[in-house]
């Protein structure tokens, strides 16, 4: 990574998996900031496929030297409470119970800001995500970092190929592996 040789401070990334974490993560160094990454995504959904991409973010830090932490519980059941029964706006809540984790380690680590990795993807809800991590660092006193990475997207596919990331094909949890399923279902009765 080219990292200049001023430095802003720490920030806690909120690491979604390894495949986003590789732009982002460049970016936010290469803009002067020590990225430490953190892993807690309690909405993936089965166990296999969180320690698959659990398994690929600690591959991406350490081919990239980015400190992370990923001591965090696997508690999808606090995934389940979060979300309720309002199963259309689901994600709103979902970034919430992700961020509100990493702002407080944020401020736990003494980190100038957080942002997350989510905000590279064009399939999220990415005003949602703006949002809400807004709304936490109003709530912890930790400033969010925000930067719509979705325009260098592609480039997560030649970065994570590179180093042979593991690619996940549906969101995380149950519902959107189930939307993956209709999908495909749908597209196949098309054929
Ligand atoms: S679709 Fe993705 S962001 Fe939305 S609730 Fe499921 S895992 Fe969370």
């Amino acid at each position: 990574m080219n990292i200049p040789a001023k430095s802003k401070g720490r920030l806690l990334l909120h690491t979604c998996c390894g495949p986003c974490s590789t732009f982002v993560a460049r970016w936010f160094a290469e803009a002067g900031y020590e990225v430490t990454g953190f892993f807690y995504n309690p909405n993936i959904h089965p166990y296999e496929e969180y320690q698959r991409r659990k398994a690929a973010a600690e591959a991406w830090a350490e081919a990239s030297g980015v400190p992370l932490i990923t001591d965090t519980d696997y508690d999808p059941e606090n995934w389940i409470v979060s979300i309720g029964s309002d199963i259309s706006s689901r994600c709103t809540a979902c970034y919430r119970l992700r961020l509100i984790p990493a702002a407080r380690k944020a401020r736990e680590l003494n980190c100038v800001a957080f942002s997350t990795t989510l905000l590279i993807s064009p399939y999220q809800q990415h005003d949602n995500i703006r949002l809400v991590g807004e709304q936490v660092a109003l709530e912890s006193g930790v400033d969010f970092l925000y930067r719509d990475f979705r325009p260098d997207f592609r480039q997560t596919y030649q970065l994570s190929r590179s180093l042979d990331l593991y690619r996940q094909n549906y969101c995380g949890c149950i519902l959107s592996d189930l939307e993956r399923a209709a999908r495909l279902a749908a597209k196949a009765q098309k054929r």
